[in-house]
């Protein structure tokens, strides 16, 4: 049996972002404290409880509003619930503009030993353009902070492409990154949801996108660039420097099993996948009442879960394994896809050597496409 991650939504954000399509709404303290009482009560009656775990990754919104107390109580209610690993690997995700030396060590003391920080850019005027809070100044101080509170293991989150910025301002947000020598990246293009705030922001402010040509220059300029700062790529938006990778997120793509904590928390486990519901208030009100709070639940069949493990694992730089991964679902995979994925293979974004099947960059690039043939 796969050994689980376990994820804990978080849903309170200081202010909401113009481009944000994540499940969070603004803080609300009173809400927060019936949620965190709430999450404490879903964790310990979990069907699972007792199972082998060993990852942590508070997610969200922003998961650092919560006080370290908050953040202690809901990681003893894994341990004590759950078979938590000794060395598990525990993640706050955390924007700026929440951090602090003296917060940091209380996350610390909490269990944390990971941060992912939301920095998306190094340039002010960008920052402002998508409505983040913080300044390019505290984001440094930021990773500073985790890195003396002896959070070593630290990431930072970047977005390209964002709106009137140029290859050339691109690369300075990289090499700022590079300066404050995280342990980890994620590098992510932006993403225009139809009704995002953003959109209207540029139309009145006659913000444009750079050409789909420079986005792709932005992707590999930057992929090489971190390679020679002595960062490994293995996903397709994540570097990190050697035994830095991501084991909670290296879940999702290694057809592993997690279970999801919160409002609008997604849950994998033996071909079964299942989702609370996503209302803040729904999540809280209904475990208040005794009543349960998944909201969809479906079993994968054989084929489903073949497709998944492929369409998520060629995500990875080492592709996957399609031998190994076709006895483990009784497949043939070749004889199965091989058609469908010949262009590809032809074009040059994927390659196959020996009973391995991955994706080059420029396959990365077209991810969308080439894994399509999966869905
Ligand atoms: S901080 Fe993150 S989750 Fe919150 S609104 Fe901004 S992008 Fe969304």
């Amino acid at each position: 049996m796969a050994i689980l991650g376990l994820y804990v939504h978080i849903p309170f954000c200081s202010s909401i972002c113009n481009y944000c399509n994540f499940n969070r709404g603004l803080f609300d303290s009173g809400l927060k404290d019936r949620y965190v009482a709430a999450l404490e009560q879903e964790i310990r009656t979990s069907p699972h409880g007792g199972a082998r775990a060993d990852t942590i990754f508070f997610g969200g919104g922003t998961p650092s509003l919560l006080d370290p107390a908050e953040i202690a109580r809901i990681i003893r209610a894994c341990a004590e619930s759950f078979d938590l690993a000794p060395d598990a690997e525990i993640t706050l995700e955390a924007n700026p503009e929440t951090s602090s030396a003296e917060r940091m060590g209380g996350f610390r003391d909490a269990g944390i030993n990971r941060v992912s920080f939301g920095v998306q850019s190094f340039r002010e005027a960008e920052l402002r353009r998508l409505g983040r809070i913080h300044s390019v100044e505290r984001a440094r101080a930021a990773v500073q902070e985790a890195r003396r509170a002896d959070i070593d293991n630290v990431s930072v989150d970047l977005m390209m492409w964002l709106p009137q910025q140029t290859i050339a301002e691109w690369r300075e947000s990289v090499e700022s990154l590079i300066e404050v020598q995280p342990a980890h990246a994620s590098l992510y293009l932006l993403e225009l949801y139809p009704n995002a705030p953003l959109k209207e922001d540029m139309a009145r402010a006659g913000w444009s996108l750079a050409p789909d040509d420079d986005a792709a220059e932005m992707y590999l300029w930057s992929m090489d660039r971190l390679e020679r700062a002595g960062y490994a790529q293995y996903e397709i938006s994540n570097v990190a420097r050697p035994r830095r990778a991501s084991r909670h997120n290296l879940k999702y793509w290694q057809d592993g099993a997690w279970i999801g904590f919160g409002c609008g928390a997604h849950s994998t486990r033996d071909g079964v996948r299942w989702k609370n519901v996503s209302g803040t208030d729904e999540y809280v009100n209904r475990l208040a009442a005794g009543q349960p709070v998944i909201a969809e639940r479906r079993e994968l069949t054989r084929d489903m879960r073949l497709e998944d493990a492929l369409f998520t694992g060629l995500r990875l730089n080492e592709g996957v394994d399609i031998d190994e991964v076709g006895a483990r679902y009784g497949k043939d995979v070749w004889n199965t896809f091989g058609g469908a994925l010949q262009p590809a293979l032809e074009a040059g974004l994927a390659v196959r050597e020996g009973t391995r099947l991955r994706l080059t960059r420029e396959g990365m690039l077209l991810a969308n496409e080439v894994l399509s043939v999966f869905v």
